[in-house]
């Protein structure tokens, strides 16, 4: 159900995404040139006579790309094709200076067919989305509008750089055998797990700001209850999972006003605007583009062996679905678990502060939620390494933190001294946990004898409070406790406290 201004309306969300990441690679995917288009690197220095269709030139299909779609369609849970082809889209555009954009057919498999993600549904549940295919294409290059006031430039070295689209499957022949993205939150979701995933095989830096991915957003609504699926519009060329957001609620809304007031809703291209966060119609179905594929005749049809699939099977890494499952079997909820696998630079670290200690993983997760989190400046995750002076921020490590945690449990520290250990050391504290408890005397007491000495004391100078507690108010416990841990300087062990205070209650 799609809630408006908090109230829930009888409509639902029906969202198709179609995702594109830029191929990690060194060279184009049908030519030499090199793949880096920095906006750093001169224009127009990165371009080979192929990229630029220079009459007579010829395509090479780049292997190492093919590989890496092979790896993302892994990773996407999905079937290979063993034979698929490529074929020419043709249309006109500046940035574009072949004239037709290599693709694959949409009507034939592509080399990555159905598949699915895991990612968690707004019930808190998981939730399978349903891969209809990822193809292989070119990239266009950029335009820019904003050198001179009368001219446009036109810079190639992103031209024929290798994308591949994922697209998520709707299902319209059987709406019962169906799972898609039902919200916007679902949408943000779907894309940060692809992220994830794209991330840890190494495919694709998958980065919303720097272009190497962006979305097509496909969205319809229809009355909750209803088995057909309604027109959908598609709003192009999206770079922020915000904007993704805000233009989902605003279609979603725009769509519903349509259909309640009796009209109908077209199958338009729609253009957001990041200023105002509405949607425009960019084209109409009667203007839709024909673009005329035809396979492209400079290029064989691509045949994969069982081999090559076998092989880069055994290179797959863990993926963030899979280590979230680990991190389950370690003690950890699904919340925890799902924030510790947000990027594969946290659950590498996550996992080096850890070890072979899985009585860590709890306390850890605990930590780094809850503190580390709210300090990214003190825990540079990629490169873990102490490099503290006194007086700055340092840094705080896996194994810092893995120490601290052993202390606790050690009993060598309670968890006010950890607290206070641990906030000397985002002050900029040199040293171990061990180092700093050793230099500001943080010990905590768990001799016996000593604590006797201080819960004898506490009682004998609150005679009242120790009548009213043997008649019944056993919750004064607590305020007993308080007056010996204050009493020790926060030192003491508090389950020590505890035990011996009942005792001497009693
Ligand atoms: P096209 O080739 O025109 O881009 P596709 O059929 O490939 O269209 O679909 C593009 C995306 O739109 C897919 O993710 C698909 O699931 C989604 N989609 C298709 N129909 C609908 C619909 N009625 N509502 C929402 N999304 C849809
Ligand atoms: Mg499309």
């Amino acid at each position: 159900m799609f809630t408006i201004k908090g109230k829930t309306t009888d409509w639902e969300l029906v969202i198709g995404l179609e995702t594109h990441i830029e191929v990690l690679s060194n060279s184009k995917l049908f030519s030499g040139a090199s793949a880096d288009y920095n906006p750093t690197v001169a224009p127009n220095t990165q371009v080979s006579m192929v990229d630029v269709a220079m009459p007579g030139m010829l395509p090479v299909l780049n292997e190492y790309c093919v590989e890496q779609a092979i790896k993302m369609g892994l990773g996407l849970n999905a079937e290979i094709s063993r034979k698929s082809k490529f074929a020419r889209k043709q249309y006109f555009y500046p940035d574009l200076p072949q004239g037709y954009q290599i693709s694959q057919p949409a009507e034939e498999p592509p080399i990555v067919g159905r598949g699915w993600v895991e990612i968690m549904g707004d019930d808190g549940q998981p939730k399978k989305i349903f891969i209809e295919r990822a193809h292989l294409e070119q990239d266009a290059g950029k335009l820019k509008h904003d050198v001179h006031p009368t001219k446009s430039f036109a810079d190639y070295n992103r031209t024929g750089v290798a994308l591949l689209e994922i697209v998520t499957y709707l299902n319209t022949k059987d709406p019962e055998n169906n799972s898609y993205i039902t919200s916007p939150d679902e949408a943000e979701r779907y894309l940060r797990e692809i992220r994830e995933i794209a991330r840890a095989l190494g495919v694709s830096k998958a980065n919303m700001e720097e272009g190497s991915m962006r979305a097509d957003v496909n969205v319809s609504v229809r009355p909750v209850g209803s088995k057909e699926f309604r027109t959908r519009t598609e709003t192009k060329n999206m770079v922020s999972f915000k904007f993704i957001k805000s233009a989902i609620e605003y279609e979603a809304r725009r769509q519903i006003e349509i259909y309640e007031n009796g009209g109908t809703v077209s199958q338009d291209t729609m253009r957001y605007s990041q200023a105002d966060g509405t949607t425009s119609v960019m084209r109409s179905k009667e203007d839709a583009l024909d673009y005329r594929y035809f396979p492209d005749p400079d290029l064989l049809p691509l045949e994969i062996s069982e081999e090559t699939i076998e092989r880069i099977k055994k290179t797959m890494p863990e993926l963030p679905a899979a280590t979230r499952a680990r991190f389950i079997s370690l003690g950890l909820n699904e919340y925890d678990a799902a924030r510790l696998t947000e990027s594969t630079d946290i659950s590498k670290w996550f996992d080096a502060a850890v070890g072979d200690k899985p009585a860590r993983a709890k306390p850890i997760a605990n930590w780094m939620i809850s503190e580390l989190f709210a300090h990214p400046e003190n825990w540079d995750v990629k490169n873990a390494v102490d490099t503290s002076e006194s007086g700055e921020a340092r840094i705080i490590t896996p194994e810092n933190l893995a120490e601290l945690v052993d202390m606790i449990s050690a009993n060598e520290i309670n968890g006010k001294q950890a607290k206070e250990i641990f906030i000397k050391m985002l002050d900029g504290e040199s040293g171990t946990p061990k180092e700093i408890a050793d230099r500001f005397g943080m010990k905590q007491i768990t001799d016996t004898g000593a604590i006797e000495k201080a819960v004898e004391d506490v009682i004998a100078a609150n005679p009242s409070q120790v009548e009213q507690y043997k008649s019944g108010k056993v919750g004064l416990l607590g305020f007993f406790v308080g007056n010996v841990m204050k009493a020790t300087g926060g030192k003491a062990n508090p389950a020590v406290v505890n035990e011996i205070l009942k005792q001497k209650l009693s």
